[in-house]
């Protein structure tokens, strides 16, 4: 573990390139007398933000960076943004292990967090949208130069670098306050505050949904009725979640078996949970399927395979897992492909989200608190307090047991 010193950011290059605003609003702090009013003006305008070196493995520590400022932002459209609530995930744990991440250029570190929430702190000029007090979630990925990225699409992007706040080239939101384009930043409303953190996950699941009933309009008429998802974790949870909001008869396979937390949460969607200690996925299959759609978020790509063999005609596979190892297996691939094409089958592979699946999000949850009250609240199983924590909030991350959700409670709601 390392602690960066204070003003440690000054060892940075000082001139200010496009990525480096946080460097360039610190220049003139360092010339002020050793007073008071100088630890007063300091402890202003410096904000604590966890960190890690990326490339070097378990080098998570904190950092500190210039209060960020909607001036920033030269559009006069910037948000300054006080961050109440982060969640951390297999994403924040895989960067600490050094497995991917990279910092923004100009830094040798890079501030983690992307499953962000806040509250507006300050706007500028020419922002409509959202008013301080207002309670925001900010989107993780910023265009790039791909077609996709050009419309507004940036979750599609093609180019090969991408950028991502708190996983590639720009920094994260495990910090005090953060500076966005207001073209980034999604309102929530008051209701939602307590479970406005799991929004960034929830649109993971948002925007693999839309996209596969986006692709099912090649039937001219779809009516999905019965729907897996494999794995019982957040993105599992959310997913088996908006499948029961659409309607559908949900099944959710996960490998521990039943009672826990887990699956009281499942049934009490009037979802199945199925263990697959007890019930092997397509045994499960035939059990309740066939089906219409399959969303995995095990992060097992194995699972991809039985999945494969457990979708119904017509049917739509939404793949969601990021796995990072190089892991072997056999497969029957002469049935897989001969189902497949008989059958008229679609696997998808989904990635990110844009705004229109945070709104979408935004909706989805409103409606589960409507239709599902203290459902939600019940994921927010391992708060940790305080960015200085950060230690005890990755001791969480990589060991707790029986977690759902583990967040660093920044500051008070
Ligand atoms: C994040 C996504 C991101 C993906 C790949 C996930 O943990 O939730 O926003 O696109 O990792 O970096
Ligand atoms: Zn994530």
């Amino acid at each position: 573990m390392y602690l960066t010193a204070k003003g440690s950011f000054t060892s940075l290059r000082t001139t200010p390139g496009k990525d480096e605003r946080h460097v360039a609003s610190s220049n003139n702090r360092l010339q002020t007398p050793d007073s008071r009013l100088q630890t007063f003006f300091e402890e202003k305008q410096i904000v604590k933000a966890i960190s890690v070196f990326p490339g070097k493995p378990d080098s998570v520590h904190l950092a500190e960076l210039p209060m960020p400022s909607v001036n920033e932002i030269t559009n006069g459209r910037g948000v300054v943004v006080k961050i109440l609530r982060v969640g951390v995930d297999g994403t924040d744990k895989e960067i600490n292990a050094a497995e991917y991440g990279a910092a923004p250029e100009g830094y040798d570190f890079l501030v983690l967090g992307h499953e962000n929430f806040g509250r507006v702190e300050s706007v500028g000029p020419n922002v409509t949208e959202v008013k301080p007090g207002d309670y925001v979630v900010a989107t993780v990925r910023r265009p790039g130069t791909s077609i996709y990225d050009l419309i507004g699409t940036n979750d599609m992007t093609t180019d090969d670098v991408y950028f991502e706040r708190g996983i590639n080239l720009r920094h994260g939101y495990l910090t005090e306050y953060y500076v966005d384009d207001v073209e980034f930043i999604v309102k929530v409303p008051q209701g939602l505050k307590e479970v406005g953190v799991l929004l960034e996950p929830m649109t993971v699941v948002e925007k693999g949904i839309a996209q596969a009933y986006e692709i099912q309009r090649r039937l001219r008429v779809w009516r999905p009725r019965r729907a897996a998802v494999m794995g019982a974790g957040t993105i599992g949870l959310l997913a088996t979640l908006a499948l029961r909001l659409r309607g559908l008869e949900v099944v959710t396979f996960s490998r521990s078996k039943k009672p826990y937390l887990n699956s009281d949460l499942i049934e009490a969607l009037g979802a199945v949970y199925e263990s697959t200690a007890d019930t092997a996925i397509i045994e499960g299959a035939q059990k309740h399927g066939p089906f219409d759609i399959i969303f995995e978020a095990t992060g097992n790509s194995s699972v991809v395979f039985e999945s494969l063999q457990s979708l119904g005609k017509n049917g739509v596979l939404v793949l969601s897992s990021v796995t990072g190892g190089d892991r072997k297996i056999e497969v029957p691939a002469d049935r897989i492909n001969l189902d497949f094409v008989l059958g008229n089958k679609v696997m998808v592979g989904t990635v990110n989200a844009n705004r229109e699946y945070f709104e979408m999000g935004v909706r989805d949850m409103a409606q589960a608190e409507a239709e599902y009250p203290g459902w939600l609240p019940r994921l927010l199983t391992h708060p940790v307090k305080g960015l200085e924590n950060y230690e005890q909030l990755f001791e969480t991350l990589t060991a707790a047991k029986g977690a759902i959700k583990v967040y660093c409670e920044v500051a008070q709601l």
